[in-house]
């Protein structure tokens, strides 16, 4: 781990990555893809020790209200969060002037932070993300090894939805051959119902590679799925994108099932509902379209 001093942490879009690198482990990360040109390795991770002085100032100039992401490069509760605290600080910023969260984790130290994240709610909207991608606990734990596993994740969506705060669950990736199954998708899908998950992101159902990501995920592959590297490239060769070879009727699937549990499920909508800034001071909701 290693600390810098950051020049800025809001990006155009408004989202923000207070660290690089990720110690969670999971053998899919696109995070570790070389064309993010990370001069460092990837577990050693790159702390931007000045996070919250940056978002405060950001946050002052904004002249309207508007969601604040956060997670989708690294995860916001990696290991170091723990004790460094930047998140916890950068969430009582947000909460502090009036901003509404968008945040995704596979992390359960999310809970640490619960009386922020509900106070934000309460004012304005929260939306915790997680990612589900096997309703197996022994495939998770090969899959995303430095994490808290499936189950864990859903006990923690069931706060939130005892909280009433709204969770979306990233289904992906969705592996070609290891987890693309319809027994995988329906346990997870049905155990969102019982989580009263707001939407299911999918992606289309597979998997992308690309270089760097593809090296590590490959080696890992060796170790845990003796077979499978080779099986990957008679079937795909050197693609980006790797639909599942069902993706089609899995996909019509998750749709379905969706519609039935009243779960959103179209990618558009979705991203749309997280970009939404919400006022609910006064009682009343007041909907405000940053971008
Ligand atoms: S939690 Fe996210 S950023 Fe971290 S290793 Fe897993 S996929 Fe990559």
């Amino acid at each position: 781990m290693h600390e810098i001093t950051a020049k800025g942490i809001l990006s155009t879009q408004n989202g923000m990555n207070i660290y690089r690198g990720c110690t969670h482990g999971c053998i899919y990360c696109d995070a570790r893809s070389t064309c993010y040109q990370m001069e460092h390795a990837f577990e050693d991770i790159e702390v931007k020790i000045n996070a919250p002085e940056l978002l405060e100032q950001a946050l002052r100039k904004k002249r309207k209200k508007c969601m604040i992401g956060t997670g989708a490069m690294s995860d916001p509760y990696l290991h170091a969060e723990k004790e460094l605290q930047l998140t916890r600080r950068c969430l009582e910023l947000i909460d502090r002037y009036g901003f509404g969260l968008c945040i995704q984790t596979k992390s359960d130290r999310i809970l640490r932070d619960l009386d922020l994240l509900t106070a934000i709610n309460r004012k304005t909207k929260c939306v915790v993300q997680m990612t589900l991608t096997t309703y197996d606990e022994n495939l998770c734990r090969i899959l995303e090894p430095n994490v808290c596993t499936t189950a864990r994740r859903l006990e923690v969506l069931n706060i939130f939805k005892e909280e009433g705060i709204p969770t979306i669950v990233w289904m992906t990736p969705i592996l070609p051959f290891i987890n693309d199954t319809e027994e995988n998708i329906m346990g997870i899908l049905q155990e969102c119902r019982k989580a009263g998950v707001y939407g299911i992101l999918t992606f289309g159902i597979g998997l992308t590679l690309r270089d760097g990501d593809r090296q590590y995920f490959y080696e890992k592959l060796d170790l845990h799925f003796p077979g499978m590297k080779e099986r990957y490239i008679k079937q795909y060769g050197n693609a980006y994108e790797l639909p599942v070879p069902n993706h089609a009727g899995l996909m019509e699937l998750v749709r379905q099932e969706c519609e039935k549990a009243g779960m959103e499920w179209r990618t558009d909508k979705l991203f749309a509902y997280m970009r939404q800034f919400e006022d609910k001071q006064n009682g009343e909701q007041i909907t405000l379209f940053d971008f």
